[in-house]
C-alpha cells in the first residue's frame, strides 16, 4: 500500500538543464505543499543523469523506507525515467498517490579481510581489481563450486539493472529487467598456452553466490563508480539478497523499447525494410 509522500529531498548534478528543471519542480512541489527537506524524507528525487541516481542512492544509504525517482536531464536515463516535458502532471500525480512502485533488488557484497568483515551494497555492479592495477589472479567459485582460476585485469559482477552500464561496454549481455540475475563479466582475461580464463560473461541466477578468493591481497573494489581500497583481502562474495529499493514510476516501461531508444538510438517504432 502506497503511503502519502510529504517530505522530499532533491539531488542534482550541475548541468544548466538540471538547474532549470529543478527550479520548475521546486515551484510545483511548493504549490502542492510538499516540504523540501535535507533529512528524514519520504521521497528522494534525482535530477540529472544515471550517475545522479547512483549518487542519490549512495547518499541515502540505500534506505529501504524511502521511495526513489529520477528525472532525466542527462544523456541516457536508464535509471532516470521521468521526463517532465512528457509528464507535466508529475507533481499532481505525486499528490494524488497516482503512481506505481517497482522493487529493484540490489547486489549485496561481503568482503572478508584479515581483520574484519565489511558489507557493501551496489545497484549496478562491483568491479574487482588489483590496488596497483596489476594483473589480478583469483579463484572464482559459483555456489561454492570451483569455476576457474581467473587471470586478467579484473572481474565485474553486474546486476540486471547494471547490465546496461559498464557491463555492456565489456561485451556483457543485457539482462532483462524482470530476470533477477548476476553477470560475472571478465575484464581483459588472459588467454594463452599457459593461462586460460573464461572470456565469456557468465550469467547466474539470483539464488547463487559468486565467491572470489584473490591471490593479490590488496585490491580496489569499485561499487557503482566509487572506489574502496582494501588490504589483506581473504574473500569477496556477491549475491542478490533480500535488499531492495522502491522506485516510483508513472507508467510501465517496455524494456525492449528502452534498449531500442537508448542503446540503438532508434526512437521510431521501427524502420522500413
Ligand atoms: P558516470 O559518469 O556516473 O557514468 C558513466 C556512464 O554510465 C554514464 O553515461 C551513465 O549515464 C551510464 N550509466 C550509469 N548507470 C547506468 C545504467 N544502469 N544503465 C545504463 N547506463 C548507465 O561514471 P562513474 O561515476 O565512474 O560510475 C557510475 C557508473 O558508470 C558505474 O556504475 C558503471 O556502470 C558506469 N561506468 C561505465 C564505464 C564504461 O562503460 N566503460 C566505465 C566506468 C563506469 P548518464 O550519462 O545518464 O549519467
Amino acid at each position: 500500500m502506497e503511503r502519502k509522500i510529504n517530505k522530499v529531498k532533491i539531488f542534482t548534478n550541475s548541468s544548466e538543464k538540471t538547474k532549470v528543471v529543478t527550479d520548475k519542480l521546486i515551484k510545483a512541489l511548493e504549490e502542492y505543499n510538499f516540504e523540501i527537506v535535507e533529512e528524514n524524507y519520504d521521497l528522494a528525487i534525482s535530477i540529472g543523469g544515471d550517475g545522479t541516481f547512483l549518487h542519490m542512492l549512495n547518499k541515502a544509504n540505500f534506505n529501504e523506507e524511502i521511495y526513489y525517482v529520477g528525472i532525466n536531464t542527462g544523456s541516457l536515463g536508464f535509471l532516470q525515467e521521468i521526463d517532465l516535458e512528457k509528464n507535466p502532471d508529475f507533481v499532481e500525480r505525486l499528490n494524488n498517490n497516482h503512481y506505481d512502485l517497482e522493487d529493484i533488488y540490489l547486489e549485496e557484497i561481503t568482503v572478508t579481510t584479515k581483520d574484519q568483515t565489511i558489507n557493501y551494497t551496489a545497484l549496478n555492479e562491483m568491479v574487482v581489481r588489483d590496488k596497483k592495477l596489476k594483473v589480478l589472479e583469483c579463484i572464482v567459485e559459483v555456489k561454492e563450486e570451483l569455476l576457474e582460476t581467473f587471470i586478467g585485469d579484473g572481474l565485474l559482477i553486474s546486476t540486471n539493472t547494471g547490465s546496461t552500464a559498464y557491463n555492456v561496454s565489456l561485451g556483457g549481455s543485457i539482462i532483462s529487467k524482470d530476470l533477477l540475475a548476476l553477470s560475472l563479466t571478465p575484464i581483459a582475461p588472459l588467454k594463452n598456452k599457459i593461462y586460460h580464463s573464461l572470456s565469456n560473461p557468465l550469467i547466474v541466477s539470483h539464488k547463487q553466490t559468486i565467491g572470489i578468493t584473490p591471490k593479490n591481497k590488496n585490491l580496489v573494489i569499485t561499487l557503482d563508480g566509487m572506489n574502496h581500497e582494501l588490504e589483506d583481502v581473504i574473500k569477496i562474495e556477491a549475491k542478490i539478497g533480500n535488499k531492495k529499493i522502491k522506485r516510483l514510476k508513472l507508467e510501465d516501461t517496455n524494456f525492449i523499447k528502452i534498449i531500442r531508444d537508448k542503446i540503438l538510438g532508434n526512437e521510431k517504432e521501427g524502420r522500413d525494410l
